[in-house]
């Protein structure tokens, strides 16, 4: 893995941890020369990852809708800011630009994208590693829910282990290296759906 895409949240929580915790995923990246594609905000967690990812040498590029840009929220001091029309030229250019995604705590923007990663991945449109490290237990109900999805029959067997979680960065670099790519549903017929 070469450059990840990092989703996170563009708030900066009461707690802390949150943005220290970003700020050592920002530094152990660009210490491992692994590249970071991410949203090219200033604020919150996404500022604290680009900013501790530079510090430490790292490659920080940022995709960012014009209407952002319009809004002051652009991190001025990236290695490369994209500029978008939207939100879906947006997306496309992460998957585009990552061989892999990682999210960390955020919110309803960070979930879209995360969820996004998933749903293309199950689909067969990237075949990149999706991993979501669960910082101070942060996601531990989106994990009971994502196994909820394949208790009830939401959630193919085939794709169930399309979400690599881990507690800690090292740990989910590591799944995320020996992840094996699934059985798409573009390669299915209809009687395996
Ligand atoms: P949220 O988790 O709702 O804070 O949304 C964070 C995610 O949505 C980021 O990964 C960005 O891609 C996008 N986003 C939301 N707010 C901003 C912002 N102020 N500047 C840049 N990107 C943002």
């Amino acid at each position: 893995m070469r450059r990840l895409a990092v989703y996170c949240g563009s708030a900066t929580p009461r707690d802390p941890l949150y943005l220290e915790a970003a700020r050592t995923v920002g530094r152990t990246l660009a210490e491992r020369g692994i590249g970071i594609v991410y949203g090219g905000g200033k604020l919150g967690l996404m500022g604290a990852i680009a900013d501790s990812a530079l510090a430490a040498g790292g490659e920080v590029i940022g995709v960012i809708p014009q209407a952002l840009v319009d809004a002051e929220v652009a991190h001025r001091g990236l290695s490369e800011l994209h500029v978008v029309a939207g939100m879906h030229e947006r997306k496309r250019l992460f998957t585009d630009l990552a061989d892999g995604f990682v999210t960390i705590p955020g919110g309803t923007g960070t979930m879209d994208e995360l969820w996004e990663a998933l749903s293309w991945a199950q689909l067969g449109y990237h075949a990149d590693p999706v991993g979501l490290l669960n910082t101070a237990g942060y996601y531990d109900h989106l994990i009971a829910f994502w196994a909820q999805m394949g208790q009830v029959g939401f959630l193919r067997p085939q794709h169930r282990d399309l979400l690599i979680v881990a507690d800690t960065l090292d740990g989910l670099l590591e799944r995320m290296a020996a992840h094996q790519p699934t059985q798409p549903i573009v390669r299915m017929t209809a009687a395996d759906l």
